[in-house]
């Protein structure tokens, strides 16, 4: 885990705490004291760069490149730890979910598993409605290690038998109704 980022003033973006603020998990970050129950709770802490305790000051230091290019928003394993015992009511989980929403519409993906992973999963929902896993574990695993493919294959075949892992996409019904949620819930920005 790192330290706080050396920075200099003019790099600081404060319109980028005034954005977050506006944000579901945004509202009470004002109100942190930075107190690090949020991080002494978080089981996945030990795998993020910035605990989440660091990310909040790293937020409204204006840190936005660092914050959005962290590893640590895609590490959170949305367990709500730190929602529930934070003594100011600070929605960590959501802002969390926020952060990882600003990240991919920012194009700020690095090479990541995380933001892979979000990506081929946003758009197989956005065409067919829903996850085929046989279709999304070799695609994501093709952007992210290809070669894992080949070790894979037994397993693989192994569920092919069982059928267990179909490998025909099937897409749900009224698609059309289904893509006008999704682009009414991104018009509300949610
Ligand atoms: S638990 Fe809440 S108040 Fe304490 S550091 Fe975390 S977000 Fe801030
Ligand atoms: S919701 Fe995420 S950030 Fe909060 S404690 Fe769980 S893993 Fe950590």
């Amino acid at each position: 885990m790192e330290g706080m980022p050396v920075i200099k003033e003019r790099n600081l973006h404060p319109q980028f705490y005034r954005r977050v603020k506006m944000l579901p998990g945004g509202e009470k970050i004002e109100a942190c004291i930075q107190c690090g129950t949020c991080s002494g709770s978080c089981p996945s802490s030990h795998t993020m760069d910035y605990t989440p305790r660091k990310l909040i000051a790293m937020i409204r230091a204006g840190m936005e490149e660092e914050v959005l290019k962290s590893k640590a928003i895609w590490m959170c394993a949305s367990c709500y730890s730190c929602k529930a015992r934070c003594p100011r009511g600070i929605a960590i989980t959501d802002l969390m979910y926020t952060l990882k929403n600003i990240a991919m519409a920012s194009g700020c993906g690095h090479k990541l598993a995380g933001p892979v992973f979000y990506g081929t999963f946003n758009r197989m929902v956005e065409k067919e409605g829903r996850i085929n896993e046989g279709k999304f574990i070799v695609t994501f695993t093709l952007k992210t290690d290809p070669f894992k493919i080949i070790g894979m294959a037994p397993l693989g075949m192994k569920m092919l038998a069982k059928r267990r892992l179909p490998l025909k996409a099937t897409a749900i019904k009224n698609k059309e109704e289904f893509r006008k949620i999704l682009a009414r819930i991104r018009e509300a920005g949610i």
